[in-house]
């Protein structure tokens, strides 16, 4: 992806009893971060490992699930730029609900 030094860049969105929530990666393309209210007590939740699971059966990467309409030219797009990937997410990306 095409993030700057210490961008973020969403990978999943979450519905949960708490509201909707969104998992971040850091350019480093390790750290995580969600917006979550426990993430910020604990500095861990359950989204974060929802996509930490994901990535490390992935081999690292987030295996973002975007429908068939979306097309591979708004994929290429998006991928240049963390806020059209994220509209990207919300038009067309699975939400996860735990
Ligand atoms: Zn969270």
């Amino acid at each position: 992806m095409g993030l700057k030094m210490n961008d973020w860049q969403v990978l999943q969105i979450f519905l949960s009893e708490t509201g909707v929530h969104e998992v971040e990666l850091n350019s480093d393309g390790k750290t995580l971060r969600c917006n979550c209210p426990g993430s910020e007590r604990r500095a861990q939740c359950k989204h974060m490992r929802f996509v930490r699971v994901k990535m490390n059966r992935n081999g690292g990467i987030y295996p973002c699930d975007l429908s068939t309409r979306a097309s591979k030219l708004d994929a290429i797009a998006a991928s240049q730029d963390p806020k059209v990937f994220r509209q990207l997410l919300i038009d067309y990306g699975k939400i996860e609900v735990v």
